[in-house]
């Protein structure tokens, strides 16, 4: 006989644990399958390995300033092995936190990938196991293109499991993936290579942002190819080529790493045994409540497609749970103005609407204040990454629909600021806020001409 729980979450990563969690505080039967460690990409092989490199590039970029300062710093190079070891050990301690969390809180742990056998039931290996609520939350897989040579490039995962640095690599890919490995590497003196199908890096964000971020990209000495359709990776003497399907040829990398996105895991749950609906690319669409087409069967994180953000995952499984288990029936998480950190160097902040999406909900009434300076953290240096800064007002009142950032600091600066968007802050509120002096966030509250007034278009 097959064993019977209230919830089974299939993934044990970012979604899948924090509606397992919930349910579990709620007091339910609760199973978390997974075929790897607990955690998922964001602590194993996403965030946070992610960001114990860029705090690791973080000081190496401060060594290279610091004598100009003053400070003595030597600039003795990286002992690779060592960051490895350690940031590694740090995700250890993340699974093993987790291990011990799930078990205290009394949920059962299936070791394994789950399929579905109907719409109450999935096996993991020959065994069944039946739930009244069923939750995928299987994530993603990063994306290699089928093309000659593409065995030969190694993905995020792979960058995670580089046991030496690399000292020449081509990354594939403008989006926020490529942008992160591309500035991590070239901290620590990898000579770097981006190329990117779009006209733009980062070309979902807004233009200042890109166009601020490939300028400070290109003063690092990172090698930056727009439109650059890769054709294949052919092995030579000198390292690996990237063909461009217009014959351009970029030659010598030890490394090519594929950051071209990230593929929905539904391919092996064998959903239509349960009837649940996916969509050609793989992602499971789901209703505002997280619910799939089929009765008790939901999905959340990045399987739906929506916002591929860690909290973002936490917080629809979070809701999930309030409303499944702890009668707050209109518990749902609101997709509007998700904040959003790209950890580049320096990093990038975004949220609410680009002044291009807002010129097409709310037409002509937009006004538009920009600011780009060198902070004062170079005051002392020759040079110094750019920040920029863009706040996108709509109507009379000049409400604050879109604030984006590039540079120093504004990774810690969103936060607050998402809060004051969020709660409908207009330009007015902005500047009845006392500065903070002196710091780059205070520009966010003096921002005086605008770049834009109604009727200008951009
Ligand atoms: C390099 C990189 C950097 C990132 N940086 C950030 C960042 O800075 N901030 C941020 O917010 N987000 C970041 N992300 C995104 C973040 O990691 C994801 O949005 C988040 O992990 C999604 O959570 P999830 O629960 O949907 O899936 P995941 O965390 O991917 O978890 C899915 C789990 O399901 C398991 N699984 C898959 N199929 C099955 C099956 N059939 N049965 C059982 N288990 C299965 C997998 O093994 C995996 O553990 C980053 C991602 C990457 C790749």
């Amino acid at each position: 006989m097959s064993q019977h729980f209230d919830l089974i979450a299939i993934g044990g990563g970012s979604g899948g644990l924090a509606i397992a969690e919930k349910a579990a505080q709620f007091g339910k039967r609760v199973a978390i399958v997974e075929g790897a460690k607990l955690g998922g990409t964001c602590v194993n092989a996403g965030c946070v390995p992610k960001k114990v490199m860029w705090y690791g590039a973080h000081l190496a970029d401060a060594v290279k300033d610091a004598p100009d300062f003053g400070v003595h710093a030597s600039g003795g190079g990286l002992d690779w092995k060592k960051l490895v070891e350690g940031r590694n050990r740090y995700v250890a301690n993340i699974n093993d936190y987790w291990d011990g969390y799930a078990d205290r809180l009394g949920i059962t742990r299936i070791h394994g990938f789950a399929r579905f056998v109907d719409a109450r039931t999935i096996a993991v290996g020959d065994q069944h196991y039946g739930a009244d609520h069923i939750v995928i939350a299987t994530g993603g897989r990063p994306i290699v293109p089928r093309m000659p040579g593409h065995e030969l490039g190694i993905t995020s995962d792979g960058f995670f499991a580089l046991e030496e640095q690399p000292k020449r690599v081509a990354i594939i890919g403008g989006g926020y993936i490529g942008v992160e490995l591309a500035g991590v590497l070239r901290s620590f003196g990898t000579e770097v290579t981006t190329v990117a199908l779009e006209d733009r890096v980062l070309w979902q964000f807004d233009p200042l942002i890109s166009e601020t971020l490939k300028e400070n990209m290109e003063a690092e000495g990172i090698q930056v190819h727009l439109e650059f359709e890769v054709a294949g990776l052919e092995r030579e003497a000198s390292g690996i080529t990237m063909l461009a399907s217009d014959g351009q040829r970029l030659s010598g990398f030890d490394q090519v790493i594929w950051a071209v996105g990230r593929a929905p895991n539904t391919r092996d749950l064998d959903l239509e045994a349960a009837g649940v609906e996916v969509e050609r690319n793989g992602i499971i669409p789901t209703d505002a409540y997280q619910c799939t087409n089929v009765e008790g069967i939901y999905a959340l994180g990045d399987i739906t497609g929506r916002d591929p953000l860690t909290p973002v995952a936490i917080a629809a499984g979070r809701r999930l749970a309030e409303r499944l288990f702890n009668g707050k029936p209109d518990s749902k998480l609101d997709y509007e103005n998700i904040p959003t950190v790209v950890f580049a160097h320096p990093p990038i902040g975004k949220v609410g609407l680009t002044e291009s999406e807002a010129r097409e909900r709310y037409g002509d009434t937009l006004t538009v204040y920009e600011t780009s300076f060198t902070p004062m953290r170079y005051a002392l240096n020759a040079h110094g990454a750019k920040t920029a800064m863009k706040l996108v007002c709509t109507g009379p009142e000049e409400r604050v629909m879109g604030i984006h950032l590039i540079g120093d600091g504004v990774d810690e600066m969103l936060q607050g600021f998402a809060v004051a968007l969020k709660m409908g802050a207009t330009k007015a509120d902005l500047d009845n806020t006392v500065a903070i002096h002196p710091c780059s966030a205070e520009e966010l509250v003096t921002m005086k001409e605008p770049a834009r007034r109604p009727g200008q278009g951009a």
